[in-house]
């Protein structure tokens, strides 16, 4: 899905504006300082079209670093973005902050739509228009705590997305894209090193591919990868206050940019709440998935029991994804990387023919019928495969379908046709 970030200095009223897209309370009011959520991204849907929105709000700014920090957190939002809405207070004016920013926009050439929030009488009106002044087109007057002027600035908006998102899942020429995902001093920038260090680095872009300086072409056995926002892994951030967004809000930025993560999880220690927070990020995107158990060469035997349960009931929810053990350090098993990225890709563009499906769920359905729900069943019509990356199946029936019984075509359907490393998705329609 075409991504939308909003972005802006803090206070300017991004979270309610967000609130306001997406038609829920989900995301956190108050857009202050010390708020702090992990959630950036939301599903959102306007005038027929389905897009993501991505706030950045939340992200908690001390005073000091103010500038720096809202101009970063900016940057990863415009590179993951395909259209920016920048939210500027039009009761305050413009800011130097908000100038920085307007100079990330300028430099990414990426659309924007400008947004002058806290219009609530005419005094403010003028105000907005005074924005005019920032040379990024027209301001569009917002309440967004009351909701006036969201209906223009939103079809503002969906003229600027497009109507595919150039680092979704559209189909990708060249390179397969590749995002190393985990929590930090899991060794993302160890494990990148090696690859780039032990292989050829090529440096100019192949043609055909859109590239992002944050990007990085490697060669691996034969064939060019895209590492997308390696920036962010060579360049440590270190951060105390709000780094868990932060962390969350990179992981995102990768994931979308990506067509696979590799999840790194360290073996020599348990799992983190943050560990299983990449995990779902990375399953809720579609992605395919490899993971990779870095730091092997600190396994102790005593603890191989210990990870083996961990695996089996932490890891419940990707148990299709290969997984790898690995050293970053020693480059033991890196041979492996590869194969098993390619595996998981092959699994994401997979399609299964009508035909197949349907004789597959007729022998399933003939073996284990739907259970009886108040004495009548629904019937399976048809079903058909609505999309690859990732697969996605539609089945047709007379009846709501239980969920268990969904759960039990989606496992016999990774028994008969694999899928490995892709997550796979299987909705119902009704029909009397
Ligand atoms: P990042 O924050 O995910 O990029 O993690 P780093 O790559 O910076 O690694 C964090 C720490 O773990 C560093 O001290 C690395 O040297 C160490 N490390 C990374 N991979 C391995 C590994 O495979 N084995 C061991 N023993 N240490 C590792």
């Amino acid at each position: 899905l075409p991504v939308l970030a909003v972005v802006g200095r803090p206070n300017v009223g991004k979270s309610t504006l967000v609130n306001r897209i997406i038609g829920r309370r989900e995301a956190v009011v108050e857009d202050k300082p010390g708020v702090t959520r992990d959630r950036v991204s939301y599903p959102a849907e306007w005038g027929g079209r389905n897009f993501m929105v991505v706030d950045t709000g939340g992200w908690e700014v001390d005073a000091r670093g103010l500038d720096a920090r809202v101009a970063e957190q900016s940057e990863i939002a415009i590179g993951l973005a395909d259209a920016i809405m920048f939210v500027v207070d039009a009761t305050v004016g413009p800011t130097a902050t908000d100038e920085k920013v307007v100079k990330l926009l300028r430099k990414s050439g990426k659309p924007v739509v400008l947004c002058a929030n806290k219009v609530d009488g005419p005094r403010a009106e003028a105000d907005a228009s005074e924005l005019w002044s920032l040379g990024l087109g027209e301001p569009y007057p917002v309440s967004a705590l009351h909701g006036r002027g969201t209906g223009d600035l939103l079809e503002a908006a969906m003229k600027a997305l497009p109507t595919t998102s150039e680092h979704g899942v559209a189909i990708q020429q060249g390179p397969r894209r590749v995002a190393l995902v985990g929590r930090p001093n899991v060794g993302k920038s160890s494990l990148l090193n090696k690859v780039a260090g032990s292989e050829r680095v090529v440096v100019d872009s192949t043609a055909g591919t859109t590239r992002d300086p944050v990007d990085e072409l490697i060669v691996l056995k034969g064939k060019p990868w895209t590492f997308v926002d390696t920036a962010g892994i060579r360049r440590r951030v270190h951060q105390t206050q709000g780094a868990d967004f932060y962390a969350s809000l990179r992981t995102q930025a990768a994931i979308e940019k990506a067509e696979v993560a590799v999840v790194l999880l360290d073996a020599s220690v348990s799992l983190t709440e943050q560990d299983t927070r990449v995990i779902s990020q990375v399953i809720e995107s579609g992605r395919a998935v490899v993971i990779a158990y870095n730091k092997w060469d600190l396994m102790d035997e005593d603890r191989r029991p210990y990870l083996e349960r961990e695996i089996e009931k932490e890891l419940v929810q990707v148990q299709w994804a290969p997984r790898v053990n690995i050293s970053a350090m020693t480059g033991w098993h890196m041979d492996r990387l590869v194969p098993a990225l390619e595996r998981s890709l092959e699994s994401w563009d997979t399609r299964i023919s009508t035909g197949k499906l349907n004789s597959f769920l007729g022998e399933l359905v003939a073996a284990h019928p739907h259970p009886l729900r108040g004495g009548k069943q629904p019937r399976i019509l048809f079903a058909t495969q609505a999309s690859t990356r990732p697969p996605r199946f539609v089945i047709f029936s007379t009846g709501f379908l239980e969920a268990g019984y969904r759960r039990f075509i989606e496992r016999r359907l990774r028994e008969t046709f694999g899928f490995e490393g892709s997550p796979i998705s299987i909705s119902v329609r009704v029909r009397e």
